[in-house]
């Protein structure tokens, strides 16, 4: 496979179209997903490439323009999915590369298995030639779609040897490549060990993206992360069974407030069935812009809001130079 002549130039934003200007991008949902298989959420599988674009067009409709869908390897990502969402909506999306925690991958899958070099050799192909088809070692050609983000995740309270062993990999895959890492913290736990880790790796903090610290809505710990200068990606809008959008409406102006605006992102990270409007679930995929978005402009203004879901987003997301 050639290497040099599908290389993006530096700081597009790679979809699975195809790279584009960062300013292309438009309002961006930074974390959600459209097929997703896990072990670690039996039941919960959702793998219709009509029913995503059902939900993705409805979302469109509502002001979307923009998806990182960020299912990594070994949990049901689908390359010719995305494409067949992107085509048939014209909404953007950016595909993850990268590997999720411990929980998603049994025991005895490759993944657990698998050297640095090798975890790292999969993350850098997907991103420079064309995701690998389906999860595994096999030799069956690579989907013409490329990732634009690599995803890696920790445990809660501790990251195991093992997801250290994927935060290296994911490491070596940025250097290589340029390409925004998206950590999973296991509710909001770890930040700083995963900064810590990354950075020693060659990592600069403004590449560095973490998911879900809003399961821990701690105002004085997110300054404190925010100031080291990794992004902070907010995704429990209409998760109610967590806590009301009012302490997120709150945790999000309490930012703004303290100057770390430009340091969020926001998405709805659907990851199971059950969340979906198109099969039959709820919040769907038209939260965002639907309910959360006008109830977070009343509160922080236009503007603001604005920044946030573009501006933070083609930041994060855009290639920097290897
Ligand atoms: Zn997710």
């Amino acid at each position: 496979m050639p290497l040099v002549s599908r290389q993006p130039p530096s700081d597009a934003v790679v979809t699975v179209l195809g790279p584009i200007a960062p300013e292309q991008l438009g309002v961006t949902d930074a974390h959600d997903h459209l097929f997703l298989r896990t072990p670690a959420l039996p039941g919960q599988e959702f793998d219709d490439p009509d029913r995503a674009i059902e939900e993705v067009d409805t979302a469109k409709r509502g002001g979307l323009q923009a998806i990182v869908e960020v299912t990594p390897i070994g949990c049901g990502r689908r390359p010719a999915g995305m494409r067949a969402v992107a085509e048939s909506t014209g909404v953007h999306v950016v595909a993850a590369t990268g590997y999720h925690r411990d929980a998603h991958y049994p025991q005895g899958h490759w993944v657990r298995e698998a050297s640095v070099e090798l975890l790292a050799k999969r993350i850098v192909t997907d991103l420079k030639e064309g995701m690998h088809p389906d999860d595994w070692l096999t030799e069956a050609p690579l989907d013409s779609a490329r990732a634009g983000v690599i995803k890696a995740g920790a445990s809660y309270q501790r990251i195991s040897a093992l997801e250290e062993r994927r935060l290296v990999a994911t490491a070596i895959g940025h250097r290589e490549t340029g390409a925004a890492i998206l950590v999973h913290t296991e509710i909001g736990t770890c930040a700083d060990a995963i900064i810590d880790l990354l950075t020693r790796e060659g990592v600069v903090p403004e590449r560095i993206i973490l998911a879900h610290l809003d399961r821990n809505p701690d105002l004085d710990l997110h300054v404190e992360v925010a100031a080291r200068g990794v992004s902070l990606e907010y995704d429990t809008p209409g998760r109610i069974k967590y806590r009301p959008d009012s302490q997120l409406l709150d945790l999000i102006a309490g930012m703004v407030d303290a100057g770390h605006g430009d340091r969020l992102l926001l998405g709805l990270d659907l990851g199971q069935r059950d969340y979906f409007r198109a099969y039959g679930g709820g919040p769907g995929l038209t939260y965002l812009m639907g309910t959360f978005v006008p109830r977070l402009r009343r509160r922080i203004g236009d503007q603001t809001v604005h920044a946030i879901l573009v501006a933070n987003a083609a930041r994060a997301f855009a290639l920097s130079r290897p």
